[in-house]
């Protein structure tokens, strides 16, 4: 490598640092066409992070993160580059559901849920994930105002504020939360869910 390289160096050998190391490498060089070295920094003495995979007496079992979701195109599109688009496995149709424990009873996801929104009103008001009190504060979500300043929040700020708190603890925290395996106090709302901060900001009634 010339003395003129252009030194990137990487902390952290998880999914994203790789995928930072493999596109600069595959570039080859930075804007101004000097060529890159990468050196990639790993504490741990595996790579790969949070993605962890372990085959044993004939199981294969994930240890974080088994799955993306499509509509995102940037995961799958870069397993297809490395090579990995024929091991791809699909989800089971008949399996695609969500599960919610509470006070000792497995209740399904209402029907017709698009992450924390409601777009099904009779599912929505058969669930029995919900009481009473918690569906109708979160139908004020029709008549709230839209957020009046730009600054991000966080999931739960986002979700309590439309929805009220016992849709953020009975299926935002759980579904929302459970994505990221994060905190929902925590987790940036446009980090996490953009789609959700532009569905507010196209349809909320204006204050
Ligand atoms: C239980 C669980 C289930 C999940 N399920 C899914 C899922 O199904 N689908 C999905 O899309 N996402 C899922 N996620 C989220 C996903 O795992 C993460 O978003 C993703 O793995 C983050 O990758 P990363 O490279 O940014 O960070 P990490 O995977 O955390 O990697 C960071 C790396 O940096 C290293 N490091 C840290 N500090 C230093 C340091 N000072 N010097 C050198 N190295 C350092 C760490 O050892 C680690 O290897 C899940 C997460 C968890 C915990």
């Amino acid at each position: 490598m010339s003395e003129n390289a252009f030194s990137v160096v990487i902390g952290g050998g998880g999914v994203s640092g790789l995928t930072a190391a493999y596109r600069l490498l595959k570039a080859g060089k930075n804007a101004n066409g000097r060529p890159v070295k990468v050196t990639l920094i790993e504490t741990r003495n595996r790579l790969g992070g949070n993605v962890r995979t372990e085959r044993t007496g004939g199981f294969v079992i994930d240890g974080g993160p088994d799955a993306w979701v499509t509509a995102k195109p940037h995961a799958s599109a870069l397993a297809k580059e490395l090579g990995l688009g024929d091991r791809l496995i699909g989800t089971t149709p008949e399996n695609r559901r969500v599960l919610v424990l509470d006070r000792g009873r497995v209740h399904p996801f209402p029907e017709g849920m698009l992450l924390t929104v409601p777009t099904q009103v009779w599912p929505f008001l058969k669930t029995r994930l919900l009481s009473p009190v918690g569906k109708a504060r979160a139908g004020f979500d029709l008549i709230l105002p839209r957020k009046s300043t730009p600054d991000d929040e966080s999931i739960a700020s986002f979700v309590r504020r439309r929805f009220g708190s016992e849709v953020l603890q009975k299926i935002g925290a759980p579904l929302l939360g459970g994505v990221f395996a994060g905190d929902v106090e925590k987790l940036s709302m446009r980090a996490t869910f953009p789609q959700l901060v532009e569905l507010e900001k196209n349809t909320a009634a204006s204050s």
